[in-house]
């Protein structure tokens, strides 16, 4: 999320993240297992994660409901082809809820977004090629632009005065996830349908009543 910086909450029984420690959940393709705490797992991540991220897509903070969400392994988890990080398949810490959109070969897909593990299992001291959902603060890396008028526009730019480092994270970002291009018509539809719900209803009223049956 470019306004906001995700705070992690337990959505997951010490016991049941116990079981998923077990290495047979640390390998490939171990998220598609059809076993009880898998079900499980994924069920009460998927109804915290909407909660913590507003019903809003992680990357983008478009509306999730109709976008098709799935959840997403932040430093991807990869496949038994092209194993990436499958040691966090089931590490809340990295999933987060995003748009199929963000989610797509498009975007994010399966591209290695991890710069370094710097040696340490620790996964809070790995590195990130983009800004990190809970790790990072946003506010270091984004400024969202205000109108003449005062309102907060819908797109993130990159903040001043950052440095090299906390620049390239931020470009990364918002190139990965299309956030100049044309999810910002999407986003500023969205903010509309918000601040004007009866003028936009009354608008696609009119425009029905022309559209030949
Ligand atoms: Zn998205």
């Amino acid at each position: 999320m470019y306004t906001k910086r995700l705070i992690y909450q337990h959505s997951v029984s010490k016991q049941l993240l116990k079981r998923m420690s077990d290495e047979k959940y640390k390998v490939a393709g171990a998220w598609d297992l059809d076993d009880d705490n898998v079900k499980e797992f994924k069920e009460k991540i998927k109804n915290k994660l909407i909660e913590i991220q507003d019903g809003k897509c992680a990357y983008c903070e478009l509306p999730l409901q109709s976008r098709n969400p799935e959840i997403d392994h932040i430093s991807p988890k990869g496949g038994k082809r092209r194993v990436l990080h499958p040691e966090c398949t089931f590490l809340p810490l990295n999933l987060v809820y995003s748009c199929h959109n963000c989610n797509s070969t498009i975007c994010k897909g399966q591209k290695d977004i991890v710069l370094s593990k710097n040696g340490k299992r620790n996964y809070r001291k790995w590195t990130f090629k983009i800004v990190h959902p809970y790790i990072d603060d946003p506010m270091d890396y984004f400024e969202v632009p205000i109108s003449e008028s005062g309102e907060k526009r819908v797109y993130p730019v990159i903040k001043r005065g950052i440095d090299r480092e906390h620049k390239n994270k931020a470009k990364t970002t918002i190139k990965m996830f299309g956030l100049d291009g044309e999810k910002v018509l999407e986003l500023a539809k969205e903010q509309l349908a918000v601040r004007y719900p009866e003028e936009l209803q009354s608008i696609i009223e009119v425009i029905s009543s022309h559209r030949p049956d």
